[in-house]
């Protein structure tokens, strides 16, 4: 039997309810999404949540709300998916890739104080894994220098910096509910947290093609006009209500996929307790949410190797991202600033083990024997 990388989490019995929820009118709608939203610990009041249809989307309106225009400068790990640079370069944005630590996979500090210049606007990290990057320090730094925080939150949904959930903290922050995610709303969806209210009415002027629609449907305005850029940015009802199903169950997912991730760690452990492997270690301010366990292999090959012997047994595991700032696009709209060696090295050396809530022990034990054996053959 083969064990896929990921399966999205969803229910058959939640389709009578989503059929409901999709005829319900708008505002029931949304009402129901925003009280699960609320009841896993998401304040609607304090970080007001915009459901748009990827987390793309929300980094764009992000770029458009702050203005982002060419000469400014972003920086952000080049180990990232290429929505987080693609948000802000397609506006003109000259992308500042730095490196991140080993630890963590995370952007790292010291990289990003060298990196900041006059023209810096933003500085925006991801929380690799649902791992919360270091945004004690990043939020410091950003304050210190006048620049904004902004977090691409794609892998953190229920997942903490401290006792604060991630996306909340920065000047605005992101969710992706993409199928690949812990939790979906059907293929694709996202939504964008605005933590400081100044941005509220640009951003939801921004996802309603830049008119205030919604001024006008709250009474404030007798008709609405085109206010600004923005562009068709919004969660269509259906993914509204597929998720409003799906959120009910966040707790459970998550605490299926740390139990997970805690026993593949505590059984690959006595491998890097040998040297053969390397695991991450989990900064004490980070409560993650089991979003990808990865291994870092010694070398290049030795990842391919164990990944081709992996597949050969109906396992699939996976590598990650390139580093952004050795492709072609990366060089032409970015530059890299100091050297990015660990970033070169990891994308080189990881590997990334199926994780998903209905993957059983079983299965997870047929994942760490057959790594073992791998091991064993060399
Ligand atoms: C998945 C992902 C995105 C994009 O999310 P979508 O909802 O698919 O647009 C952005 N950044 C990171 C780090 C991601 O992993």
């Amino acid at each position: 039997m083969v064990i896929p990388f990921n399966k999205p989490y969803e229910s058959n019995k939640w389709i009578d309810q989503i059929h409901k929820k999709w005829h319900q009118s708008e505002n029931a709608n949304n009402e129901s999404l925003r009280f699960t939203f609320e009841r896993a610990g998401y304040s609607s009041e304090k970080n007001p949540m915009l459901f748009v249809n990827s987390a793309t989307s929300a980094l764009e309106v992000m770029a458009l709300v702050i203005g982002i225009k060419p000469g400014d400068e972003v920086i952000m790990p080049s180990f990232t998916y290429a929505a987080t640079a693609n948000a802000f370069a397609k506006f003109g944005a000259k992308i500042v890739f730095v490196d991140i630590e080993s630890d963590t996979l995370n952007i790292d500090v010291k990289a990003v104080k060298n990196a900041i210049s006059e023209r810096t606007k933003a500085i925006i990290p991801i929380h690799y894994g649902g791992v919360s990057a270091d945004l004690g320090a990043l939020l410091s730094i950003a304050r210190e220098s006048d620049i904004l925080l902004l977090e691409d939150g794609a892998h953190t949904i229920g997942a903490k910096y401290k006792d604060r959930l991630l996306g909340t903290i920065g000047d605005m922050g992101c969710l992706s509910f993409h199928q690949t995610k812990n939790i979906t709303s059907f293929g694709s969806g996202g939504s964008l947290i605005i933590n400081d209210s100044k941005y509220l009415d640009a951003a939801e002027e921004t996802i309603h093609q830049g008119t205030d629609q919604m001024a006008f449907k709250k009474g404030r305005v007798d008709a609405y006009t085109w206010q600004r850029l923005g562009g068709e940015y919004e969660m269509h009802p259906f993914s509204r209500a597929y998720l409003t199903e799906a959120m009910v169950d966040l707790n459970m997912v998550t605490e299926k996929r740390k139990l997970l991730w805690s026993r593949y760690y505590e059984t690959l452990k006595p491998l890097e307790d040998q040297g053969i492997i390397s695991l991450a270690k989990i900064p004490d301010y980070a409560l993650p949410n089991g979003h990808i366990f990865y291994m870092l292999t010694n070398s290049s090959n030795e990842r391919d190797a164990l990944s081709g012997y992996l597949q050969m047994k109906n396992i699939s595991a996976y590598t990650h991202y390139e580093p952004l700032h050795m492709t072609g696009i990366g060089r032409r709209v970015g530059v890299h600033s100091g050297n990015l060696s660990i970033t070169n090295s990891v994308s080189e050396r990881i590997l990334r083990l199926p994780i998903y809530y209905d993957l059983t022990e079983k299965q997870q034990l047929t994942v760490v024997k057959n790594i073992y054996d791998f091991y064993m053959t060399l």
